[in-house]
């Protein structure tokens, strides 16, 4: 049967059932055929439909990057390189670029080059002020009315993740909050960590989305299957990225 029989047929039966029919097409091939990404932000809702595990980064993803909360993580990092390698700030800014590059993170490469004990490491550079944060009830209505299982995934530490989360008023909204601990200390964008984290927190990724400010933290999501969304300020164009939100609220408030 081709189209114009059956969108005629359809319009015999049910006006409206022809703009149905056609809607349907519509989404189909966009299904079938997305457009480059990002996508447009107007129609997000249709590529979710499958999605009943919703997976979030925590830093810069769940508050806005103008609370500048790594900021102070950053100088803390700096002081811990500093005090534990005996070195001087410019050499610990040089070296944690580098850690950055060939290791994922500061900690990763502290790990893998000098041994480093993680968890007083992890105590340290989170101990931070939260005096930024807001709560944000919309974000949390939004996270409230996503279908399914919800989780944190954060290359922070767990009890750092719950921090923040109480500051914006998230606290309770997620089945579970996993650190870089519960990744055995490999760092996203690593996919061993994604794997690690995934089989902990029983995530199907072909079921899954994932919300993340770092587009590298992305790449393997997207090789695993998932719905990949870029929370930032501005768009990233790059072929693992599906969606660009840069209000995280309103894009989630979209798709229920
Ligand atoms: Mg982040």
């Amino acid at each position: 049967m081709d189209q114009t029989i059956s969108t005629a047929r359809a319009t015999a039966i049910n006006p409206d059932g022809a703009n149905a029919l056609k809607t349907r097409r519509q989404n189909a091939l966009l299904i079938a055929n997305p457009p480059p990404a990002p996508y447009c932000k107007a129609m997000p809702k249709q590529f979710f439909s499958h999605v009943t595990q919703w997976v979030f980064d925590l830093d810069n993803t769940l508050y806005h990057p103008s609370a500048r909360l790594f900021d102070q993580i950053e100088v803390k990092m700096t002081d811990y390189v500093m005090k534990t390698l005996g070195v001087g700030k410019a050499e610990a800014d040089r070296l944690r670029s580098h850690y950055w590059r060939e290791h994922g993170t500061t900690l990763a490469g502290l790990m893998r080059e000098h041994d480093l004990d993680p968890d007083p490491y992890l105590v340290a550079v989170h101990d931070i002020s939260m005096d930024h944060l807001e709560k944000d009830a919309p974000l949390a209505a939004a996270i409230r009315n996503l279908p399914g299982k919800k989780i944190v995934y954060t290359n922070g530490s767990a009890p750092y993740a719950e921090r923040v989360l109480a500051a914006r008023g998230l606290s309770g909204l997620f089945d579970d909050v996993y650190g870089v601990e519960h990744a055995d200390y490999f760092p996203k964008p690593e996919r061993r960590a994604f794997d690690r984290v995934f089989a902990r927190a029983d995530v199907t990724p072909r079921q899954a989305a994932m919300f993340e400010d770092d587009p590298r933290n992305l790449t393997a999501p997207h090789e695993m299957g998932m719905r990949t969304v870029h929370v930032a300020p501005e768009p990233v164009r790059a072929d693992h990225i599906h969606h660009h939100a840069d209000d995280l609220a309103g894009f989630l408030a979209a798709l229920t």
